[in-house]
């Protein structure tokens, strides 16, 4: 009997686990290995962190393998990932050298592994290359895009689409993502994790810290928004829209938190811009988060009265599942991944501005038994679509069509 899946019987259902372990009996004792560009920070490493002990739990010879870059590198991938959500970007030869010479470095330290892998998941635009420096692979390889690549740059696409088209599969997160691509190309939306401690549920007493801990006035309305401080996130665009309602519902408290991921060089600068603008103001909390604050960022999602993730591009946006889970209406960005979650009057509000989202917050102050009824159908909407077993039932699902390939028949237990 194994244990860890087990536990999520409770959430999850009984039926959910038993299926889990259904599909993964073919596949025990295969080697997978994950590949990203950090350990610590963002929503990747955030998802790798649950999955892969629970493919181990199935049996599954599960790794997670961090690839080490230098300046150059995370420039260039920095540069790579802005140009993928669209910014008008070209990305100077060096950094381009760089890139693929610490793919090169980074393959041929795990090469063997990787070679001798059945399956490999190669997460985002960072690694990459890998593949083209693994030349005797044996397994199937699949690229794993977490990011909204609807509306990329197509120079700087057509620059990595050299090294996706060689992949046996690729996973995007949105249908509106998908490439033309000469493989096959699933969807498979993220997760959390409910038993982490980033969405456990939490003691009052440790909830009530959080205002005590970032002096918080628990009288007045709290927002907050939870994000690494980059320019997507528009945590500017979030002041503006406090200002914005402040002018008419004088007393609320904004709370901008966030931590920096080892493979974003971007964060130090936007983080001053966002003190810069909250300056003066006593009542706008900016915080830098160390990386092992799972459960301070469970008590302030569950202080704020609304959560905001005002993206103006987002992959998915764990944050806007983690507060719904929570039972808060979030108020999101009306773009990629939070579009999938946030249903618009129903689970939440969709902004495409900061009037719009001073709007909507305007209007949730006003009325709390709306707030109530959004987040309560928030929390379902979570629990029947965006859970960490979903996510590993269809994980499975694509091992397993990728595995048998043409045959007609897949026998399970
Ligand atoms: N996160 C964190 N500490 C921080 C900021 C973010 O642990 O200081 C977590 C956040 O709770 C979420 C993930 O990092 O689980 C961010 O994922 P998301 O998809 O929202 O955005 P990404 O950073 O991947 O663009």
């Amino acid at each position: 009997m194994t244990h860890l899946l087990e536990s999520y019987a409770d959430i999850a259902g009984q039926d959910v686990i038993n299926h889990l372990r259904q599909l993964s009996e073919p596949l025990h004792g295969m080697k997978v290995v994950h590949v990203n560009s950090t350990r610590i920070g963002g929503g990747v490493a955030e998802i790798l962190g649950k999955l892969v002990p629970l493919m181990q739990d199935l049996s599954i010879d599960t790794s997670w393998e961090v690839l080490e870059g230098n300046e150059e590198f995370y420039q260039c991938t920095k540069g790579m990932h802005n140009a993928l959500q669209g910014n008008h970007m070209q990305i100077a030869d060096h950094l381009l050298d760089a890139y693929e010479q610490v793919n090169r470095d980074n393959a041929e330290r795990l090469r063997d592994k990787l070679e001798d892998a059945d399956f490999v998941f190669i997460h985002d635009p960072q690694p990459a290359p890998f593949l083209l420096n693994c030349p005797n692979r044996r397994g199937k390889w699949i690229w794993r895009c977490h990011i909204d690549v609807s509306r990329p740059f197509r120079p700087v696409w057509k620059y990595l689409r050299r090294f996706v088209r060689e992949y046996d599969a690729s996973i995007f997160s949105l249908a509106g993502f998908a490439q033309t691509l000469p493989h096959p190309q699933y969807i498979i939306p993220p997760s959390i994790d409910p038993l982490s401690e980033k969405n456990m549920e939490l003691p009052e007493d440790e909830v009530r810290a959080v205002f005590t801990d970032f002096k918080l006035d628990p009288d007045r309305p709290i927002l907050v928004q939870v994000s690494r401080f980059d320019r997507f996130k528009d945590p500017l665009g979030v002041i503006r829209a406090y200002r914005l309602v402040k002018k008419f519902v004088p007393g609320q408290q904004l709370v901008l938190v966030g931590g920096g991921a080892t493979d974003d060089p971007e964060g130090k600068i936007v983080l001053h811009e966002v003190r810069e603008a909250a300056a003066g103001d006593p009542d706008i909390h900016v915080q830098l988060l160390p990386p092992d604050s799972n459960r301070t960022i469970n008590a302030l999602q569950r202080a704020a009265d609304i959560v905001l993730q005002k993206s103006v591009k987002e992959g998915f946006g764990l944050t806007v599942t983690e507060a719904m889970w929570k039972g808060k209406p979030v108020i999101g960005g009306n773009t990629g991944g939070i579009r999938l979650q946030v249903i618009n009057f129903n689970t939440g509000f969709l902004v495409n501005t900061p009037e719009g989202a001073a709007l909507r917050i305007r209007y949730l102050l006003h009325q709390p038994e709306k707030m109530r009824e959004m987040g309560n159908k928030a929390k379902e909407f979570v629990r029947e679509n965006f859970l960490l077993t979903r996510h590993l039932r269809e994980y499975l699902t694509l091992i397993l069509s990728l595995h048998y390939g043409g045959t007609d028949r897949i026998e399970l237990g």
